[in-house]
C-alpha cells in the first residue's frame, strides 16, 4: 500500500478539524436512518444554491430523505469522504472507497462512490449489512415445482448453472440460499464476488481487487488449482470467466453464476456472445434460471377492482377481478410492503441441450420449452398477479409486460 502523500495527510487533518461536531451527528443519524428503513442505497446529491439531498433507495425505489441546507451539503459530503478514506480535496474525479458502521452491535459496510456532477459531488453509499439472514430457497417466490426442479440442478454433483436478471434482480441472493443449502463441511465451497454482500460459515469467499490484479478470471483461476467441489461466480462479464466456470462444470465441479441477460432462453445468446462455446456450453449447462423483485402489495390496504376488459383474457383462465396498491400507515403510504421473486426456471434436459448445441434461436427455444410444460417469466409473473402478491402496475414496470 503506497504510503499517504503529506498534502493528503494536511488535508485530512484540516478538513477533520473542520467538520463540526453537528456534521459528524448529522452524518451518523442519516446513516442509522437509512438502515433502519431497510435501504439498501443512500444518495447524497447536489440541489440548487450549494444545497443538497439524500434519497434512500428502498425495495428498488428511491424514495425522498432530508434536505440538506447550504450549510450543511459541503461539510456532510467532505464527512463521509473522510470517513471511507476518500481524497477530500479532489472534488474533479470519482473515486470509491468504504467504512463500517456498527449499529446495535452490528457491522454494516458502507461502499461510498463519489462522482463530480456539474451541480457538485454526488455521492452514494451502498450498504451492505453482513447480518441479514439469509433467506432459505424456499422464501425467495419460486412456486413449488420451479423449487424441485432447481434443487435438483442445484444439488446435482457437477454441472453449470445460470442465474440471470438485471442488476438488483435477486440474483447473489438466490446463489446464497442455494449454497446455503449444500452440505459444506464435506466439500470444498469458494465463492468469488464483487462485492461480497454476505458472509457465509464452511465457505471460502473472496473479493474481487481490480486495482491490485485481483480480477474474476485471476481469482477463478486460482480457485480452480484449490480441488473445489463447488464454485460460485458472483457475475460473469468477461470471456475468460465464462470460459473458466463451463470447464470447472465440464471438469465435475458444481457451477454457480450470474449473469445479466432478459429471460432465460435469452441468456443462452448472452453466453454464447461471451464466447463460450456452444456445445461446450450445451454439455455444461444444467440450469438457467431468470428472475426480477417484484414488490409485494400491503395486505392491510390492496383494493379489489375490475380487470380492465382488454386485459381479461391475457390470463388463462381469464380472470374478472385483481388487486391494485392503495396506501395505508403500514406501508407508509406506498401501497407496498416487502418484495418477492418472479421466477423462470429452465431445467436443461436432453430435448434443450440438444436445442441449444444445434444453435437454435432464444424465440424457438422459448417455444419448445413451452411445449414442455416450462413456466415463462411472464407466466409466474401473471401468476402472482392472480394470487394477489402483486400488481399488474408493478410487472408492467419491473418485468415489462409488453415487452417479450
Ligand atoms: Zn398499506
Amino acid at each position: 500500500m503506497a504510503l499517504l502523500r503529506p498534502s493528503v495527510l494536511a488535508a485530512e487533518a484540516s478538513a477533520s478539524s473542520e467538520v463540526p461536531a453537528p456534521v459528524a451527528r448529522a452524518v451518523d443519524a442519516s446513516l442509522r436512518r437509512a438502515i433502519a428503513a431497510r435501504a439498501s442505497d443512500l444518495h447524497v446529491e447536489p440541489a440548487t444554491d450549494g444545497a443538497g439531498r439524500t434519497r434512500l433507495r428502498i425495495d428498488g425505489l428511491l424514495r425522498p430523505g432530508e434536505p440538506l441546507g447550504r450549510d450543511l451539503f459541503a461539510p456532510f459530503v467532505s464527512r463521509i469522504k473522510l470517513l471511507a478514506g476518500l481524497d477530500i480535496s479532489n472534488r474533479r474525479l470519482p473515486q470509491d472507497g468504504r467504512y463500517s458502521v456498527v449499529v446495535d452491535g452490528r457491522r454494516v459496510d458502507a461502499r461510498v462512490s463519489s462522482i463530480p456532477t456539474i451541480d457538485g459531488e454526488k455521492l452514494v453509499i451502498r450498504l451492505l449489512d453482513h447480518h441479514v439472514t439469509l433467506p432459505q430457497l424456499d422464501a425467495l417466490g419460486m412456486d413449488t415445482d420451479a423449487i424441485a426442479s432447481y434443487r435438483r440442478v442445484a444439488h446435482a454433483p457437477w454441472g453449470f448453472v445460470v442465474v440471470s436478471g438485471p442488476t438488483g434482480s435477486g440474483k447473489t441472493t438466490t446463489l446464497y440460499a442455494s449454497i446455503a443449502e449444500l452440505d459444506r463441511s464435506s466439500r470444498n465451497v469458494c465463492t468469488v464476488e464483487d462485492p461480497i454482500e454476505n458472509r457465509m460459515a464452511e465457505t471460502s469467499q473472496l473479493q474481487v481487487n481490480v486495482r491490485a490484479g485481483l480480477t474474476f478470471p485471476v481469482a477463478l483461476r486460482s480457485f480452480v488449482r484449490q480441488d473445489p467441489d463447488v464454485i460460485m461466480i458472483g457475475e460473469m462479464r468477461d470471456s475468460e470467466t465464462a470460459a473458466v466456470g463451463v470447464s470447472a462444470a465440464l471438469a465435475g465441479q458444481t457451477v454457480f453464476a450470474t449473469v445479466h441477460s432478459n429471460d432465460a432462453p435469452r441468456t443462452i445468446d448472452r453466453l454464447i456472445e461471451l464466447g463460450v462455446e456452444r456445445h461446450s456450453l450445451a454439455a455444461a449447462l444444467t440450469a438457467v434460471v431468470a428472475q426480477r423483485l417484484v414488490r409485494k402489495l400491503c395486505t392491510a390496504c390492496r383494493e379489489s377492482e375490475p380487470v380492465p376488459a382488454h386485459l381479461r383474457s391475457t390470463f388463462s383462465p381469464a380472470i374478472a377481478k385483481w388487486f391494485v396498491a392503495s396506501a395505508c400507515h403500514v406501508c407508509d403510504g406506498t401501497g407496498y410492503s416487502g418484495r418477492t421473486g418472479v421466477f423462470e426456471v429452465l431445467e436443461v434436459d436432453d430435448a434443450i441441450r440438444e436445442s441449444i448445441a444445434s444453435g437454435v434461436s432464444s424465440a424457438t427455444l422459448a417455444h419448445i420449452a413451452a411445449e414442455r410444460g416450462h413456466r415463462s417469466l411472464y407466466a409466474d409473473a401473471a401468476a402472482k398477479i392472480v394470487a394477489g402478491t402483486t400488481s399488474f402496475t408493478e410487472i408492467e414496470r419491473v418485468v415489462g409486460w409488453w415487452v417479450r
